[in-house]
């Protein structure tokens, strides 16, 4: 997903040298500003760390917040921005400091600068590549110079930050969403004018935390109400340049502009000449309580090399579908200290971290997928994988099945793939890996034009990889890499690849396509492809669709979703053979939002801490019991403190109760949940919500071979839990009354039936709302849900 995020420079700068850049030298030409950049040296920074003023912190906390609770995320947050001086800047791209505005300038002078700088072409180019949505902030000068008119292509929703005048002249194109930021609505948010772009956006990045999977950007998106809803960013406890941006695999530039980002932050201090930056930039009151950089220790313990046990390698399931996990980094301390929250390493790193397959005694998947873009994400990274060969670094045995591909999801947006054909299989080679996929480009472009040009970019790149593999008499296995619209064009591709010579072949771009589609194409693609050729399905790994994938012709299959979902969403977090369970969100007071309670005196610090606590113990008190059903008094510390901290949310009360009823980490035979208990059933940091993930994929796996042996017909997901007996509709109100429902005792796999709320104190809000009349739940609702859950797609939540 690539959400398109444009700004303007600032004035205010980290860095402001008497020699800075002037517009006077951008008129000299590029061959001049070069010249004057080398007088520059120690300045040079990527742009999205050179600017200070309030919009860009502001936004940049926002950004950086998401980032940091998105880590692996198939989210790219692509930031350009509109500079005066350089043009349109991507977020990595280095620049000396420089004075120069479009601010105040006449609007022939704008458009005349604008037109040099080919401020409107680089505009015009993002915007009709397709994103998810994009947010622009930009003020009426800097927005002239963009000459953004009604021939403007937007390749997706896109929101305006704009002045009342000109709002009146964005084109009435149905993409086009605005809001605008006058006078009123500084006062309404309590921002400075000049920030107040910056403040919404960041605070829109905020929101998105938690809502990015079903947040959709219409005219009937309530923004007002989510930007009032949200905390100020000045309250996140962020750096705002600690943002990671996204650096295309291009060999040069990449490199370049991961060498000199200053996220640290006494480095930057000791440079001479440093402005003051302003006060909200460098929270030195915070970093004081919280020390940011905590020491990495390397734990010799993880570095080992699991067994596979006998007869592993010949599993029966594995004739019919094999499992690939996609590897995102995903990894726990063993010895996390869940009393204390202490991570035993410091701080997470792969040398004191284990991955799942390390934590079982054979591993929850058949074969791990590594995609080149992950693989060399980082520096360090990069170094050790190269120098250790993709098994040594993942800490699994030479014959466990290690697939390679480009990643094409990361350069989506550029008109070609990062990678040569050539140097691809010299990575896949010198990396040892056992399967190696072919060059592909997703089609996701609207035009016929380029859906055509990236559809044969991809058959061409197939048919090179293979040409060039068998030339080299290369050791591991070529997988063809297939793109289509529907399934006649992937058809007639993969017709190409078998005459290619191709023993394996792999379906992309299928993510987004309903499973009945993709058997649809699967099938299609089988009428040409004889049975010896395999074929993979990326990233369609349904538990629903996994027998049906194995009988119309898939081999293979990936995805990450059961493992993601422990900690996306509230509601489908843990997965069980008897369907999904919601983790219990404990959330620690040092989260952004309890410190923000402490400082508008709506609690304080001691009672949160003692709630926090209260409910920890009360948990863990719970699990050791033998009680058949928590205590009210229990099940109402853990909603008032969840309600306290993350505003009134639908059925949490339900959710909880129903989780601590079934026991699902008791009842678990794994290695995690058997060791740490009730710990994975907590909604709270790293090393409880992925080690939930790992037992997702546990279960997953099992589940797996279960129905392709034929020992399971189908999966027995029991009926999920009862809805609610009255909406809460009020999200917004900070209420310190948590809801209070009495829930009747009830026994254990009878709740949907049992819950019955007794009483409910209304909060003010509640009383002025109509009453929704009393839904009884039907049998097509439970079908209904029991799809939703089987689709392993969440119901529409409120969170
Ligand atoms: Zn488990």
């Amino acid at each position: 997903m690539r959400i398109l995020i444009v700004t303007s420079c600032t004035g205010k700068k980290t860095f402001s040298p008497e020699n800075a850049l002037t517009t006077e030298d951008f008129d000299k030409g590029q061959a001049h500003v070069t010249r004057q950049e080398k007088a520059l040296k120690e300045y040079i920074t990527p742009a999205y760390s050179m600017y200070t003023g309030q919009q860009h912190l502001r936004l940049m906390r926002g950004l950086t917040y998401f980032q940091q609770q998105h880590p692996q995320s198939d989210v790219q947050l692509d930031l350009q921005i509109v500079s005066a001086g350089y043009g349109l800047l991507s977020a990595e791209q280095e620049i000396a400091p420089y004075e120069s505005t479009f601010q105040g300038l006449k609007r022939k002078e704008i458009l005349r600068r604008g037109q040099q700088l080919s401020i409107p072409e680089d505009l015009h180019t993002q915007l009709s590549t397709p994103y998810s949505f994009a947010i622009i902030l930009l003020g009426d000068d800097y927005l002239k110079s963009c000459q953004i008119d009604d021939e403007t292509i937007f390749a997706g929703p896109t929101l305006f930050f704009v002045g009342a005048a000109s709002a009146r002249k964005l084109p009435n194109h149905p993409n086009v969403h605005h809001f605008v930021t006058s006078n009123a609505e500084a006062k309404t948010y309590n921002c400075g004018l000049v920030g107040l772009k910056g403040e919404l956006a960041g605070r829109l990045f905020t929101h998105l935390v938690e809502h990015i999977k079903d947040f959709q950007l219409t005219q009937s998106t309530d923004l007002a109400a989510i930007f009032s809803a949200t905390p100020k960013t000045s309250e996140l406890d962020i750096e705002p340049f600690d943002f990671t941006p996204i650096t295309p695999p291009k060999k040069k530039s990449a490199k370049k502009a991961t060498k000199k980002v200053p996220t640290d932050k006494t480095s930057t201090k000791k440079t001479p000449k440093k402005k003051k930056s302003p006060k909200a930039s460098t929270p030195k009151k915070t970093s004081k309580e919280t020390p940011k950089k905590r020491i990495k220790r390397v734990n010799p313990e993880v570095d080992k090399i699991i067994e596979l046990p006998k007869g592993w390698m010949q599993k029966p399931h594995r004739d019919r579908l094999i499992y690939f996990i996609p590897d995102w980094d995903d990894q726990v301390d063993p010895d996390y200290d869940f009393e204390h929250d202490i991570h035993s390493g410091g701080t997470g790193d792969w040398s004191n971290q284990v991955y799942a397959h390390q934590m079982y005694p054979e591993p929850n998947y058949d074969g791990i997928l590594i995609s080149r873009v992950v693989a060399e994400k980082s520096k360090r990274k990069k170094e050790r994988i190269n120098q250790m060969g993709v098994h040594r670094y993942l800490r699994v045995p030479r014959e466990f099945p290690v697939m390679g591909d480009c990643g094409a999801f990361d350069y989506i947006k550029e008109e070609l793939p990062p990678f040569t054909t050539e140097e691809l299989l010299d990575y896949y080679t010198r990396l040892d890996f056992d399967y190696g996929v072919s060059i592909d480009h997703l089609i996701v472009a609207q035009t016929e034009e380029k859906k055509r040009f990236r559809y044969e970019l991809t058959i061409q790149n197939a048919a090179e990889f293979i040409s060039e593999h068998k030339k080299q008499k290369l050791p591991w296995t070529p997988i063809g890499a297939v793109q289509g619209w529907d399934p006649a064009s992937y058809r007639d591709a993969a017709k190409q690849y078998v005459d290619m010579g191709y023993d394996y072949i792999a379906l992309g771009g299928l993510v987004r396509t309903t499973t009945k589609g993709v058997l649809e194409i699967l099938s299609e693609v089988r009428t040409v492809v004889p049975d010896d050729v395999k074929v993979h399905l990326f990233g369609v790994a349904r538990p629903q669709a996994l027998t049906r994938f194995s009988d119309d012709g898939a081999n293979s299959v990936d995805s990450a979703s059961v493992l993601r979902k422990a900690w996306l969403g509230s509601n489908l977090n843990y997965l069980t053979q008897e369907g999904w369970f919601s983790a219990i969100r404990v959330p620690q007071v040092t989260s952004f939002r309890a410190k923000r309670l402490v400082k508008d005196g709506v609690i304080s610090l001691d009672k949160l801490q003692t709630l926090e606590r209260g409910c920890l113990r009360g948990l863990r008190d719970y699990a050791a019991s033998n009680d058949d059903t928590p205590s009210e008094a229990l099940l109402d510390l853990l909603v008032e403190y969840d309600t306290l901290i993350a505003g009134e949310r639908a059925k949490t009360r339900q959710k909880i109760e129903r989780t601590l009823i079934h026991r699902p980490w008791q009842s678990c035979p794994c290695a995690i949940c058997k060791d740490a208990g009730i710990e994975v059933a907590i909604f709270r940091g790293n090393n409880r919500n992925r080690r939930r993930g790992f037992h997702n994929t546990y279960v997953f796996h099992q589940i797996m071979q279960q129905v392709l042996n034929g020992e399971l017909e189908e999966i027995p997901f029991l009926p999920p839990p009862p809805p609610p007996k009255e909406d809460t509709a009020n999200t917004s109100e900070n209420t310190k009354k948590a809801e209070k429902k009495k829930t009747k005792k009830v026994s254990k796999r009878a709740t949907q039936k049992a819950t019955k709320s007794t009483s409910k104190k209304k909060t003010k809000k509640d009383k002025d709302l109509p009453s929704k009349p009393k839904k009884k739940k039907t049998k097509k609702d439970d079908a209904v849900e029991l799809v939703q859950m089987a689709l392993f797609t969440p119901p529409q939540d409120t969170d």
